[in-house]
């Protein structure tokens, strides 16, 4: 059929709108696209003009795609699970990422506590809301650890919120001083841990 002569009736296009909801691209099509990008296949080096990118996404969907109602052969369904098994991300303990966000969350737990804030709150108080460095009262403050907070956690192998609140060490405020964000940023430890914020 020639392009452009076909007038769709009203029932199918409401057909092809209800098709087009539901289509999701297919594996085949993802790992057909996976080898384009990798350049083996027959396309490779050339380039679609905008028409044609158009008419072939118009063509291919719904009832017009050559696959559509159609089944994977067995092979092409090894070749899919395969590929899927390559993507599939190491998850809990064995995730390089695990430790790393174990560690981070800890310390965002510590932040948002309460005992924190009132903690923060209580050396700005003491130093009077002034930077301990340059003393100008800038905003905004930062509670910087004269011993970093990672150290004390590593030192007294805090692993959870729990063990955090009840150690001494981390909630000495001796070990705390409030600076201005520019003095903190100067600071040895700034960067190590960002409780100190
Ligand atoms: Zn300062």
């Amino acid at each position: 059929m020639e392009r452009g002569k076909f007038k769709r009736t009203p029932e199918m296009n409401r057909r092809m709108s209800v098709i087009m909801k539901n289509r999701v691209m297919s594996l085949e099509h993802k790992s057909k696209l996976k080898l384009f990008k990798k350049g083996e296949s027959g396309f490779k080096g050339r380039k679609h003009s905008e028409k044609s990118k158009k008419l072939n996404s118009e063509s291919n969907l719904g009832i017009n795609n050559p696959f559509y109602g159609k089944q994977h052969t067995k092979e092409v369904k090894k070749i899919i699970s395969e590929a899927q098994k390559r993507t599939e991300h190491k998850k809990g303990k064995d995730s390089p990422n695990w430790r790393e966000n174990k560690k981070s969350k800890l310390k965002l737990q510590i932040r948002y506590s309460e005992k924190y804030k009132k903690w923060r709150l209580s050396i700005f108080k003491r130093d009077n809301f002034t930077c301990q460095i340059c003393k100008k009262k800038r905003i905004p403050l930062n509670v910087d650890h004269l011993k970093p907070f990672a150290k004390i956690i590593k030192e007294n192998n805090i692993d959870n919120l729990e063990k955090a609140l009840n150690c001494e060490e981390l909630w000495n405020t001796v070990n705390a001083r409030t600076l201005c964000i520019d003095c903190h940023r100067k600071t040895e430890n700034f960067g190590n841990s960002k409780l100190n914020r």
